[in-house]
Formats: C-alpha cells, sequence, structure tokens
C-alpha cells in the first residue's frame, strides 16, 4: 500500500492534521494507496516557503528556468513507464493511452515551455520621442486546480509556464487521481529544483482546495474542472481580484457534413466520442449528421463502437477501461435511464460489461449510443462525461449549426467534411474556442486553449500562458 505525501518546503510529508483520504483503484475496486487530507494549515504553511523561494527563483535568467524545465522533462520522459502504469492504475485508463497521451504529453509540456521560454521575444515599442519596454513580472504565488480525467497531462500544463514566468506553485491534483502528481514531487525532489518553488497538497476540493481559493497571497488560480465548481473558484475568488483562468466543461458536437468521407467521419467521430471512455472535456458527445448519409453513418459508427475491447486497463490490447468511480457510473447510468424515458432508442451499450474477477468490481460501463432524442433534449445538451454519445439528424447546415450552438457550452468540436473552406465557414459560426476539421484532438501546444459560454474564462496555450502566470508592466523614457 502506497502512501501519498504533500511535496512542500523540499520534503515530502503527510498533511498537518495527520489525517488521510483511501484512494481507490477504479477498475478494481481496490484500496491502492492513503493520501494526506490536507487543509487551511497546510495551505498557510506552502505559502510561507512559496514566498521565501519566490524572489530568488525569479532573480534566475531566462536560460537557467528553462533549463530547470527541460531537468524536469528528461526524468519524466525516464520514467514514463511508470507514469503510465500509475495513471492507468489511477484512473482506469488503457495503458496505451496512459503512455501515448498522458506521459507523453507530461514531458512536452515541460519541454515545450522551456523552448518557448528561449523563443520569447522582447516586447519593445518605439515612438518618435520615447521607447516602450513591456516587463513581464511574475505574479508570485500561483494556485493550480486540477482534475481526474488527464491528472499529470493538466498538471504539468499548470506547472510548466507557472514556474517558467518565475512564480511558485501551490498545486492540488485531484483527490481522486493523486499516484502520478505524488511521482512528479519524487521527480522534483530528485533532480534538486529549489525547494519551495513546487509545492503539491493533496486533498479534498472544498478543504484545501477551499484553502487556495481564499488565501490573500495567492494572485492568481487556474482552474481545470467542472463548470459548477469553477462558477465556486470565480464566485471566492474574484472578491480579492485573483487573476483567474477557468477552464471547465464541454457539450461538443461532432458535425458530419453531406459530403463528408464516411468511413474517415466514423473513425474519427468514434474516437472524438469515447477517448478515455468519455472522460475528456473535448469529447465529441453528441453527433450531428446530414440526412443524406445518416442511416449509413450510424450503422458504420455503432459497429466500430462495438469493436472497442473492454477490460483490464493494463493489457496492451484493451481500447477501453473503467469509468473513474462507481459514483461517476451511477451518474451516467442516471443519464442513460434519463434518455429512454426522454423516447432515445439504445443503440448498443447502456449496460455494465461481465467481466472477470477483479475487474468485476470496476467502474466499467459499455460504450453507448443512442438515438432519437430531441436536440434539445438534457442527455444533449448537458454534460455526462462519460461513454455515452447521442445522435441527430440534419436537414441542412444552418439547421446543424443551430443544434450545435443550443447548449451552455462552447469549448470544442469537430466538422468533417471534403470541402476545408465550407468546413472553415461552418466552424467559424459556432460559438466555441476550439474546432477541428476532419480530425480530432491535434494538438499544436502554440494555439489558444479554451472555451466560451459556460465553458470557460480565458485562454491557455502557448505565449497565452506566459500572460495568464505574469503580469505585464510598461516602462516608457524619453529618448
Ligand atoms: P471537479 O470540478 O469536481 O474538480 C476539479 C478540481 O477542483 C478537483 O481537484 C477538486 O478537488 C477541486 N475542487 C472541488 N471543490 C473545490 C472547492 N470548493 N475549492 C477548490 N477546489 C475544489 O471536476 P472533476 O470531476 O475533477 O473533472 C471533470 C470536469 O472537468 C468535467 O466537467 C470536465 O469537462 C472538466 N474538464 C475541463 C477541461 C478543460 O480544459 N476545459 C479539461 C479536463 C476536464
Amino acid at each position: 500500500m502506497q502512501q501519498v505525501l504533500n511535496l512542500m518546503n523540499g520534503v515530502l510529508i503527510p498533511a498537518g492534521c495527520g489525517e488521510t483520504i483511501d484512494n481507490i483503484s477504479p477498475a478494481t475496486g481496490q484500496k491502492i494507496a492513503t493520501i494526506p487530507r490536507s487543509n487551511d494549515s497546510d495551505v498557510a504553511v506552502a505559502v510561507k516557503v512559496a514566498k521565501i523561494a519566490q524572489p530568488a527563483w525569479a532573480t534566475l535568467s531566462i536560460d537557467e528556468r528553462a533549463e530547470w524545465l527541460d531537468k524536469i522533462a528528461d526524468a519524466l520522459e525516464s520514467k514514463i513507464d511508470e507514469i503510465a502504469a500509475a495513471e492507468s492504475e489511477d484512473t482506469g485508463k488503457p495503458i496505451s493511452l496512459a503512455r501515448d497521451v498522458d506521459a507523453a504529453r507530461s514531458v512536452s509540456n515541460f519541454r515545450f515551455f522551456a523552448n518557448l521560454l528561449r523563443e520569447k521575444p522582447k516586447e519593445i515599442y518605439e515612438m518618435k520621442d520615447a521607447t516602450n519596454i513591456v516587463v513581464d513580472k511574475p505574479i508570485g504565488i500561483v494556485g493550480l486546480i486540477t482534475p481526474w480525467n488527464l491528472p499529470l497531462y493538466l498538471l504539468s500544463w499548470k506547472i510548466a509556464p507557472a514556474i517558467a514566468m518565475g512564480n511558485c506553485v501551490i498545486a492540488k491534483p485531484s483527490e481522486l487521481t493523486p499516484m502520478t502528481a505524488f511521482l512528479l514531487s519524487q521527480i522534483l525532489l530528485e533532480v534538486g529544483l529549489p525547494v519551495g518553488v513546487v509545492n503539491i497538497l493533496h486533498g479534498f476540493g472544498p478543504e484545501v482546495g477551499q484553502a487556495i481559493l481564499e488565501h490573500p497571497e495567492i494572485g492568481a488560480i487556474s482552474f481545470t474542472g467542472g463548470t459548477a465548481t469553477g462558477r465556486h473558484v470565480a464566485a471566492t475568488s474574484a472578491p480579492m481580484f485573483k487573476k483567474l483562468s477557468l477552464e471547465m466543461g464541454g457539450k461538443n458536437s461532432t458535425i458530419i457534413l453531406a459530403d463528408a468521407d464516411v468511413e474517415k467521419a466514423v473513425a474519427g467521430s468514434v474516437r472524438a466520442a469515447f477517448l478515455n471512455q468519455g472522460q475528456v472535456c473535448l469529447c465529441g458527445s453528441r453527433i450531428l449528421i446530414a440526412d443524406e448519409i445518416y442511416d449509413e453513418f450510424a450503422n458504420k459508427f455503432v459497429a466500430k463502437v462495438e469493436s472497442f475491447k473492454i477490460g483490464d486497463p493494463m493489457d496492451e490490447d484493451t481500447s477501453f477501461g473503467s469509468l473513474i468511480s462507481n459514483a461517476h457510473r451511477q451518474k451516467v447510468e442516471a443519464y442513460i435511464d434519463l434518455a429512454i424515458k426522454e423516447g432515445g432508442t439504445i443503440l448498443t451499450g447502456g449496460t455494465r460489461p461481465n467481466l472477470q474477477p477483479p475487474f468485476d468490481q470496476g467502474a466499467f460501463l459499455g460504450p453507448t449510443v443512442i438515438s432519437d432524442l430531441s436536440p434539445h433534449s438534457r442527455c444533449s445538451t448537458e454534460e455526462i462525461f462519460g461513454p455515452v454519445v447521442v445522435l441527430h439528424r440534419f436537414t441542412s447546415e444552418e439547421e446543424a449549426i443551430a443544434i450545435a450552438n443550443n447548449t451552455e457550452y462552447g469549448l470544442a468540436g469537430s466538422v468533417w467534411t471534403e470541402d476545408i473552406d465550407n468546413g472553415i465557414k461552418v466552424a467559424e459560426a459556432i460559438d466555441s474556442g476550439m474546432i477541428w476539421i476532419n480530425t480530432w484532438l491535434h494538438r499544436d501546444l502554440r494555439v489558444p486553449f479554451g472555451g466560451v459560454k459556460n465553458s470557460g474564462v480565458g485562454r491557455e496555450g502557448g505565449y497565452r500562458s506566459f500572460s495568464f502566470y505574469s503580469e505585464a508592466m510598461n516602462i516608457n523614457y524619453p529618448k
């Protein structure tokens, strides 16, 4: 049984109160670790430590800080299999996904921001009679709060740019998925990152997370998680004028236009719907299909969904793992029951698979495809965040755009067509932060990432992350 510890002041320690929380493997229901149940006292100590560390960290040169990021990337890379195994056990996701997406991205996040820091251009504006120099000063101490679906992927996406800009961080990973944050803590000690630059505190959101939101000396909060929690984060932090980045929920449309290449669209939309068991904020969980090709698409889509191999996440052949917890599975199942009550037809899935022990105790649920629901129904407009997609027909592109915009969310989506110019036109008409055409989740780390409406406030990615984790100051002097 592993004992996860907080990283604070350059040491690994339990919560000050000594209390712990059980960490359960969702694929087996077995307890795999205990984690510290940190609270406001731990946050107070971490802030003191970070305050001491921050001035020296901020005065390092850009090259020195970039080198630290590269060292962390190298150390993560040397443990990629260990990270993947921990992520798979902790989340229930297939090991291949944990390795190729989660673990690989944690390395590239540190490496990418190291290089971007080195390349960051100086901002100087000449006037006829004066010069302006823009200086990006660190905020000081920033709070980073992350969810369970892509644990180290999202934590490293925040830590790397935050420390690159000269801040010290207090990070709180999801209480459901602490394992890779603990591995990162060990790696930061191994590489010898200066004490207090990164502090990682584990525990419940309303306890340690809330204390991070409330602490007056934490100047910015970068939050990724559900919209309801994000609303609470904003309500708590905004009156203190903390800088806020909110990356929240989504209900993303995959739009299959009449001229789409059906084979490619089926392959792409199945991946978009069910990657990580549908537990990615960007997942395309409502599929809007042109009437002319609806039947062909729906038949091929269901056949492909039925080819997933469900089971032991650590098996290299598994393509579909468990959901994050039994409680989350029950929430997803409640939506399936609701869909049936609302007149939906279950084309495939909707039930728990029969698996051998110990996986019969896991939070598995078959990939589920539902048709015949109204695009205004709750299953079509609310975020389910699980392996459930709804199919809808449309007869004109205007109708498809109207359906796509008919949710409170505006995070992402994809359009499938052989006419790229028209695809761009349709994409631009959707109220969303990101749209892919004929692909999905193809990420360039330089581009803006984030959502509109109830999906987000602000953008992360590339220089936008650097802007968020710094305060721009202008200095003007006469010639
Ligand atoms: P969640 O909102 O329940 O939790 C997110 C984090 O917030 C966790 O660390 C949690 O402990 C913490 N938290 C909870 N209450 C808090 C409080 N009072 N104060 C401070 N922190 C608190 O979300 P989740 O269930 O972990 O993740 C799933 C959600 O995340 C989905 O809605 C998904 O769409 C969203 N998500 C969004 C993105 C994006 O980039 N937009 C990426 C991944 C996940």
